[in-house]
C-alpha cells in the first residue's frame, strides 16, 4: 500500500476496512468528551462494551440459584473453562484438547515449568530471549534452585550481535546448535515486550527439538496479536495473558496450551488439583490422582467465573474476525504508522530510532520507539493531548496501533498531535 500523510487518505481507508464496524465495540477513555488516541492495547486491551451484562449475568445467576447455578446458570459454572478452549485454540492455532484456560501467566509458566524444566546431568541449561519480561526470568531462577542448582549456571540470556538491540533468526538457531545437549528448554517471549521482535517459533522449536531440548514460549504480546499454529509447529508448551490483545480486563484469567504428545503421557510431572482429575471420578472424591488427557489436566482449581465471564465476551469478538482478518489489517495499519513516524521525523527534524524489526514477519502491532534527547515527560505531554502511549525505561516508547478498534484515522490524528508537541519542544531548547 502507498500511504500518504493527509486525513483524506486515513478517512478512505477506514472506509474500506472490513473491521472498522468493531470499534463501536469497545469504550474508550476519554479526553474532553472525545476519544481518546488510544495505542497502549499491547498493555491492556480496551472493554468490549458486552462486558458488562456478561457480569451482570453470572451475578443474577449467582443471585438466583446461589449453588445450584454450578449446573443452572446460563452457562453453567461447574464447566465454566471448557468453553473458553475452543476459541483460544483457534488464536494460538492448537487443538482444543491442548488448550485450557486457568490462573493468570506467571503462575501458569511456574506450573508449566514443573513438567518441562526437568535438567539431567549436563541437559539443564534454559535459553531465553534478550531483556525477557523480569516475570519470566524470576520464574526460571526459582527453576533452577527448586532443582539445587545454580541460576547463574543455567539461565542463558540470548543477546544481540554488538550494536544490534534484536536478535537474529540465524544466531538464535546456531545459539542452541551451540548449546546441544547442555540446553534443556527455550522459552522465549514470542513476541518480545520491550522490542515487539516476534520471534520464528517453528524454526526455533524445530531446532531447539533437534537438540533433544522442549520449547515453550510466552504468547503475552503475540495471542490475538500473531498468527501461531503452536500444534502445527510442534511447540511443547505455551501460556498467555488475556488482558494485552485479548481485551479481557485488568489481572484476567490466562490461558495455557500443551501439545498433544504432553497431554497424552499420564506419567508427566505436574501439580495436581482436583479439576485436573477425570471428570468421571472427579466427585467421588476419591485419594488418588487420575489426570484427564487434556490441558485441562494441569488445572487445579474450580473456575473463577467472574473473570471467565469477561474473558468469554470478549472472546466472541475474536471468534467473529478471525485472527487472518485481524492480521491483514494489523500489517497495514502498523505499516501506516512507521510511515506516519518517518513523516513527523521530517517535518520536525527530530530524530528518531524504530527498534521494532521492519519486516512484517517479525513484529505484531507494536512499534518500539526512541526518540533522542526525550524523557518520560514527552508521554505525559501526549497524554494532556489526549494521546495514550507506554515508557518503559530507560528510553523507549511503545505503541500499537490494534486492529480489532484502532482506527487510520487514530494513527493520522497522533502524527499531528506528535508533530505539534515535538515543534514545541524544539522551539522551546
Ligand atoms: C505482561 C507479561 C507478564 C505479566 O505476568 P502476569 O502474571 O500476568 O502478571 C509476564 N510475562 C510477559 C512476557 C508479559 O508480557
Amino acid at each position: 500500500m502507498k500511504y500518504e500523510n493527509n486525513l483524506d487518505f486515513a478517512l478512505v481507508q477506514d472506509e474500506r476496512d472490513i473491521l472498522r464496524a468493531y470499534r463501536s465495540q469497545y469504550l474508550f477513555p476519554k479526553h474532553e468528551n472525545l476519544d481518546m488516541l488510544y495505542f497502549t492495547g499491547n498493555s491492556l486491551g480496551l472493554q468490549p462494551v458486552g462486558v458488562r451484562e456478561a457480569l451482570i449475568q453470572e451475578c443474577d445467576d449467582w443471585a438466583k440459584y446461589g449453588v445450584e447455578g454450578h449446573f443452572l446458570a446460563k452457562h453453567p459454572w461447574y464447566s465454566y473453562h471448557e468453553d473458553l478452549a475452543e476459541p483460544s485454540a483457534r488464536i494460538v492455532g492448537a487443538l482444543i484438547h491442548e488448550v485450557v484456560v486457568m490462573n493468570q501467566l506467571t503462575v501458569n509458566l511456574n506450573l508449566l515449568l514443573i513438567s518441562f524444566y526437568q535438567p539431567q546431568g549436563k541437559r539443564r541449561k534454559i535459553l531465553f530471549e534478550t531483556k525477557p519480561f523480569p516475570s519470566d526470568q524470576y520464574a526460571f531462577a526459582s527453576h533452577a534452585k527448586l532443582h539445587g542448582l545454580n541460576p547463574d549456571d543455567v539461565l542463558v540470556e540470548m543477546q544481540p550481535r554488538n550494536g544490534e538491540v534484536t536478535l537474529r533468526n540465524e544466531d538464535i538457531l546456531a545459539k542452541i546448535e551451540e548449546l546441544g545437549d547442555e540446553l534443556a528448554l527455550v522459552c522465549f517471549g514470542a513476541v518480545n515486550y520491550f522490542t515487539g521482535q516476534f520471534f520464528d517459533l517453528k524454526s526455533i522449536t524445530e531446532k531447539a527439538h533437534q537438540v533433544g531440548a522442549l520449547a515453550g514460549f510466552d504468547l503475552a504480546h503475540a495471542a490475538g496479536n500473531v498468527p501461531l499454529r503452536l500444534h502445527d509447529w510442534e511447540v511443547d508448551f505455551a501460556c498467555w495473558c488475556t488482558y494485552k490483545y485479548l481485551n479481557s480486563g485488568p489481572g484476567s484469567v490466562g490461558g495455557v496450551y500443551i501439545h498433544d504428545s504432553h497431554v497424552r503421557n499420564k506419567e508427566l510431572l505436574r501439580l495436581a488439583g482436583w479439576w485436573g482429575n477425570n471428570k468421571k471420578t472427579r466427585f467421588e472424591m476419591k485419594p488418588d490422582f487420575d489426570p484427564m488427557i487434556t490441558a485441562e489436566a494441569w488445572s487445579m482449581s474450580n473456575a473463577p467465573v467472574f473473570s471467565m465471564a469477561v474473558h468469554r465476551a470478549a472472546l466472541v469478538l475474536f471468534a467473529e474476525v478471525g485472527m487472518y482478518e485481524l492480521r491483514n489489517k494489523s500489517v497495514q495499519l502498523t505499516g501506516y504508522l512507521e510511515f506516519i513516524l518517518a513523516e513527523v521525523q521530517k517535518e520536525t527534524g527530530q530524530k528518531m530510532q524504530i527498534l521494532t524489526p521492519k519486516e512484517a514477519d517479525s513484529r505484531g502491532c507494536q512499534l518500539s520507539i526512541v526518540v533522542e534527547g526525550s524523557d518520560k515527560s514527552l508521554v505525559a505531554e501526549l497524554f494532556r493531548q489526549g494521546v495514550i502511549v507506554d515508557w518503559r525505561e530507560p528510553n523507549v516508547i511503545r505503541m500499537a496501533p490494534v486492529p480489532m478498534y484502532n482506527s487510520y484515522e487514530d494513527v493520522y490524528q497522533f502524527g499531528v498531535k506528535f508533530t505539534q508537541i515535538l515543534k514545541k519542544r524544539i522551539g522551546k531548547s
